[in-house]
């Protein structure tokens, strides 16, 4: 189905030590049958909660995603591993992108909702991403043997966009010397790139996370600098796989080309917390702005009337006041342009793609987890346009 809607899941991580402490009360269900996620009313006992009763936040909120892993409590017989996470989800991603598919998934949530947790792990439990490369150079060895017509090429990329900036962080950081910037280009056929970003070729599961340890150094380097970069910042780790096929019948040389990507986005609280003045409110707000307009773009994706100009209810817009950043695919109405992260995710969130959003939540907290949910609610109507990239070389 090339134009599938984007795939959202929702995942609860367990308590942290802090919230064992103030015996924090989960307040999250989730049926595995129905895959229904259910939000309770906070009650009084827990202070992390004093501003949503003071508020009236105090029903009940139910919400049906197409997948729900529970990961609060190991000793629960639906307990979610993060093996079940790509069972689920990185497999099927996987699939698609030997068939010649772009994919995206991206993790969404407040700080310490388990967005890294999910998408890289630890050493001991692995994430998403390094299931992805694993499987990936699984998936080659097995098909070389199998059919030797068939070459391989596998590259890699990983950037942060920090403030409105892009960084490459698979180049060392040098001490003592300002961060390299790197600039955003479109192209009439491959879209939105990051202009001069290293792409290292790969050939095996080792090398592949030695660059993304390199990458998640370089990361953290500057987050002791710059005030918790990484909760503050959106990475993005990308795998091109290109296949090429020789047809010894017919002599032809076929590509397929697609591009995974894998995004680990910035704390969802940044984009209403109000910070303090000076660089704290200049980063804050540049920071929002990314997520900020990824709401905006979520929003005007999740409703096709609204971005149709060739519909006649697009003059309703005119009306609302919205405006055309020029980069709305087909669209014209969608403001990908209005932040880095949604200009160079433009193909990702409304494009050629499959995607999934992971809605990362924590276990007792009602404002955050409530606007987390609706948020992921928005996403599951958006629909892409994937389709398979091959050409034809010879
Ligand atoms: P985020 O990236 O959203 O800020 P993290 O992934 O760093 O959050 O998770 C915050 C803390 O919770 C970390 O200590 C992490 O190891 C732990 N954690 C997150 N998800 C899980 C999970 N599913 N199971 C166990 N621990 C988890
Ligand atoms: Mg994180």
């Amino acid at each position: 189905d090339p134009g599938g809607n984007v795939r959202v899941v929702v995942r609860v991580r367990a308590f942290l030590p802090r919230e064992i402490e103030r015996k924090a009360d989960c307040l999250i269900r989730m049926d595995p049958r129905s895959q229904m996620t259910t939000l309770r009313a906070p009650n009084d006992s827990d202070p992390a909660n004093t501003r949503a009763r003071a508020r009236k936040m105090i029903e009940d909120k139910s919400f049906t995603f197409d997948n729900s892993f529970w990961s609060h409590d190991t000793a629960d017989e639906h307990y979610a591993t993060q093996a079940d996470v790509y069972d689920s989800l990185g497999e099927e991603f996987l699939d698609h992108n030997f068939e010649g598919y772009h994919t995206c998934i991206f993790a969404y949530g407040q700080t310490g909702s388990g967005k890294s947790y999910t998408m890289m792990g630890t050493a001991e439990k692995p994430g998403l991403i390094p299931r992805t490369c694993e499987d990936l150079f699984e998936r080659i060895a097995a098909a070389q043997d199998e059919t030797p017509n068939i070459s391989y090429n596998v590259r890699v990329s990983y950037f942060e966009v920090y403030n409105e900036h892009v960084r490459d962080l698979l180049v060392p950081v040098v001490p003592n010397q300002p961060p390299y910037y790197l600039k955003i280009r479109e192209s009439p056929t491959e879209g939105p790139y990051v202009k001069d970003l290293t792409e290292v070729p790969v050939r095996s599961i080792n090398e592949i996370l030695r660059h993304m340890r390199v990458g998640d150094a370089s990361r953290t380097t500057a987050s002791t600098k710059m005030n918790d970069t990484s909760s503050r910042s959106h990475a993005v780790f990308t795998i091109m796989l290109k296949q090429i096929h020789h047809d010894l019948d017919t002599d032809e040389t076929t590509e397929r080309s697609s591009r995974i990507r894998l995004v680990d986005l910035a704390g969802s609280e940044r984009a209403k917390s109000t910070e303090a003045t000076g660089a704290r409110l200049r980063e804050g707000s540049n920071i929002n702005k990314s997520l900020t307009t990824l709401g905006r773009v979520i929003a005007a994706l999740a409703d096709p009337k609204a971005s149709q100009p060739s519909t006649p209810r697009s003059k309703l817009l005119k009306r609302n006041g919205e405006k055309s950043s020029g980069g709305g695919g087909g669209g014209g109405m969608v403001p990908y342009r209005d932040s880095i992260l949604t200009w160079l995710l433009k193909d990702s969130l409304g494009g050629n793609s499959k995607t999934a959003m992971i809605a990362c939540i924590a276990p007792s907290d009602y404002e955050e987890t409530l606007s987390t949910l609706r948020y992921a609610d928005q996403a599951k109507r958006i629909r892409t346009r994937a389709v398979v990239n091959q050409d034809s070389i010879s």
